[in-house]
């Protein structure tokens, strides 16, 4: 017979205030096998785990259920305290009665009723468990970073500086990502180039550190502490090794009509480029869909002037393949198309984007810093901002979602021109001003209160040009008054969106994605820098909009959740994993379609069939790889496949004990 301990938690009143727990203690009193049922407080503090460890001393019991909080709260906390008491961890059960009962119902009684019922269930089946034991598995002492913008280059710099080796993957030919193309930034006002470029110059210098840059991951295998990639290297057509930056091909290059990418498309670049003068690595790259010599065999100048014989026209993509203990997410961000907002008129070229407006202001940029009407190169003397182009729009063309950093560098971006020309008038149309950050209020109202910016809490309803004019027609909400401003110039703070190839990057990776593409982090509050899936951390703007004090912030937080990765000389695996009985097998290969893992694979095995020598395939699962999902027991139809610590018995026992 079972000895089973029942501990019913109050959660303050987050249960009790809806849950009877005297009742339920009383209840599970009853229940099979079941030798003692207690109540507490907080069953997750000190006290209410040494309560438990005491009770299961005393009375010698073997295993245990709490009927409290999401497993994924304390189950881990609870194993440990069972483990402390002498019971395997794996003899623990946890019923949810606050998730699942006090915040789902209000009525008491019906609430109670189904507290006792996920209750019953659990004692159900915590009678079938067994003792399970983790293994043990290796750990790669290399990290890889997926994204060299600053969230990627913190990450791996505080990993490098802590002793181990990082590789930083990176899909443009240089690292840097947005931070590279600002001018200023909030809050301190301090040159964004020269607080990033030292950082980029450290990270690829350091010796633990390797960069790949125009590389792109292709496939990942494997598991936590083991994880095997693959990294395509796009073709650059020159010889990192052998150029010396002198740029003479760049200069002599005929072909010079792409639009730059790190401008904005506000100035060319040629078929051969460096993306920014700071770029790193310092080196060119061409442009396979621009170089003459590449679409029709003809020119070659670049080859021809190289000094260093440092361009190649035989380079091909390669793909390499490296193997890492931990992997952090850290590929950015993107703005949307602002194509549907056609009431903003954006194909005017005196109407640009925020980020526009970064490169027109920075003095390395098109007009090397002065502030001019893409037009005529003429200074605006009204300019109109916009927040909110697209965010906090909840129709199909935009996000419903508040970017979060468009406040802030709308009003950075007022102050900028105001510091430059006082003379030009500043109106800025806001839905709200948020700004909560350290010092973010006090930045905002220094916009409104020391240069004179005009707030106007409104939406444009829409811009007419006319002649050198650019019509503004909105609405100041709070007058009710009808305004138009006849302004020279407009900004349009558009919406931060997901990289477009988050998803494809989601799948490779195993990870998941929120409905709006940012992704998900393992529990908002408690693990906010991890994935669901095991050594796979999250750092910077693909999580979600957020500045670069936050980006910064969270990218030291993985790095130190991967140092503690790494540190560990073995790693625990989770033992509920499935298993094959071979005998009931019938090699049929349903399972390894359904996993999503590809921890199920086949071997031969020759078995005794009444009294012969068969031979026959079986499914076998790697249990580094496997999740326990438990996709694979519900596609078995011979039922040969099942998940240890979630069996088929223990399923349909809480079942049964629930409909009872
Ligand atoms: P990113 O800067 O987007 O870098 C991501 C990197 O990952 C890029 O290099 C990208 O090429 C790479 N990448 C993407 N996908 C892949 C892939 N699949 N494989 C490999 N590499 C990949 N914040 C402030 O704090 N102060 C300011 O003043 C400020 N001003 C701003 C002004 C504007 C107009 C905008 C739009 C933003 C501003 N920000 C500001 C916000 C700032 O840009 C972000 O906080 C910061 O860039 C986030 O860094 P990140 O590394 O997470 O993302
Ligand atoms: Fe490099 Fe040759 Fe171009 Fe000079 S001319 S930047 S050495 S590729
Ligand atoms: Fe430019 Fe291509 Fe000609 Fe080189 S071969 S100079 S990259 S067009
Ligand atoms: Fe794959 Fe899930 Fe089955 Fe494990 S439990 S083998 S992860 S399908």
């Amino acid at each position: 017979m079972r000895k089973i301990g029942v501990f019913v938690c109050w959660c303050g009143s987050n249960i009790a205030a809806t849950i009877d727990v005297k009742q339920v203690v009383e209840e599970a009193k009853k229940m099979s096998g079941v030798a003692y049922a207690a109540d507490y407080q907080y069953m997750c503090s000190e006290i209410g785990q040494n309560m438990m460890k005491d009770i299961i001393n005393k009375h010698n019991l073997d295993r245990v259920v709490i009927a409290a909080c999401s497993p994924r709260m304390h189950e881990s906390t609870f194993r440990r305290a069972a483990e402390e008491a002498g019971i395997n961890p794996y003899l623990v059960e946890i019923a949810n009665i606050r998730e699942q009962c006090s915040w789902v119902h209000k009525d008491k009684q019906a609430g109670t009723e189904k507290a006792v019922a996920l209750t019953r269930a659990a004692v159900a089946k915590v009678t079938l468990n067994n003792e399970l034991i983790p293994g043990e598995i290796d750990v790669v002492k290399k990290a890889l970073v997926i994204g060299g913008g600053i969230a990627g280059i913190q990450t791996a710099l505080d990993i490098a500086d802590a002793g181990y080796k990082v590789d930083i993957v990176e899909k443009t030919p240089s690292i840097g990502g947005r931070m590279a193309q600002l001018d200023k930034t909030f809050p301190t006002l301090d040159c964004s180039a020269c607080i990033l470029t030292p950082k980029m110059v450290d990270a690829a210098k350091h010796p633990n550190i390797t960069l790949h840059t125009y590389s792109e991951v292709e496939k990942i295998s494997g598991y936590v502490g083991n994880f095997r990639v693959n990294i395509k290297k796009k073709a650059r057509y020159v010889d990192m090794e052998k150029c010396t930056g002198c740029r003479i091909c760049i200069e002599k290059c005929p072909s010079k009509k792409a639009k730059s990418e790190f401008e904005e498309g506000l100035k060319n670049r040629g078929a051969i480029y460096i993306p920014f003068a700071q770029a790193l690595p310092n080196v060119p790259v061409i442009d396979t869909e621009e170089c003459i010599k590449l679409k029709t065999g003809k020119c070659g100048l670049c080859e021809t002037l190289c000094p260093s014989g440092a361009i190649d026209f035989n380079q091909k993509d390669e793909i390499i393949t490296e193997e890492y203990g931990a992997i952090v997410v850290a590929s950015g961000y993107d703005i949307i198309d602002l194509a549907k907002f056609g009431e903003y008129q954006y194909d005017h070229p005196d109407v640009i984007t925020s980020l526009e407006f970064e490169r027109i202001t920075n003095a390395a940029g098109p007009t090397n810093g002065k502030f001019i009407r893409p037009s005529d190169g003429e200074r605006p003397k009204k300019v109109v901002f916009i927040q909110c182009v697209g965010s906090r729009d909840k129709t199909e063309r935009g996000k419903s979602y508040c970017s979060k950093i468009c406040c802030m560098y709308t009003a950075k971006h007022s102050m900028l021109i105001k510091e430059k020309y006082p003379d030009i008038e500043a109106y800025v149309f806001y839905i709200d001003v948020r700004t909560p950050g350290k010092n973010f209020d006090e930045f905002q109202r220094r916009a409104v209160e020391k240069y004179g910016v005009h707030y106007i809490k409104g939406m444009v309803g829409k811009i007419f040009p006319e002649g050198k004019k650019l019509m503004v027609h909105g609405v100041d909400a709070l007058s009710g008054e009808v305004l138009v401003i006849d302004a020279d110039m407009v900004v349009l703070a558009a919406a931060t969106k997901a990289k477009d190839d988050a998803v494809d990057l989601k799948r490779k990776l195993n990870i998941s994605t929120d409905i709006n593409n940012f992704f998900t982090e393992a529990h908002p509050k408690l693990r906010p820098v991890e994935t669901a899936s095991a050594g796979i951390y999250l750092a910077g703007a693909c999580q979600g909009p957020k500045d670069i004090p936050e980006t910064v912030a969270q990218s030291s937080a993985a790095a130190a959740k991967v140092i503690g990765l790494l540190n560990k000389s073995k790693l625990v695996n989770n033992p509920c994993v499935s298993i094959v009985d071979e005998s009931l097998c019938s090699g049929c290969l349903a399972c390894t379609e359904m996993c999503p893992y590809d921890a199920i694979s086949f071997k031969n095995i020759e078995i005794d069939d009444h009294g012969q020598r068969i031979k026959k395939i079986v499914a076998e699962v790697n249990e580094a790889l496997c999740h326990g999902c438990g996709g694979c027991t519900v596609t078995c139809r011979p039922g040969a496949i099942d998940l240890k610590g979630f069996t088929n018995k223990q399923i349909l026992a809480e079942v049964d004990a629930i409909c009872r």
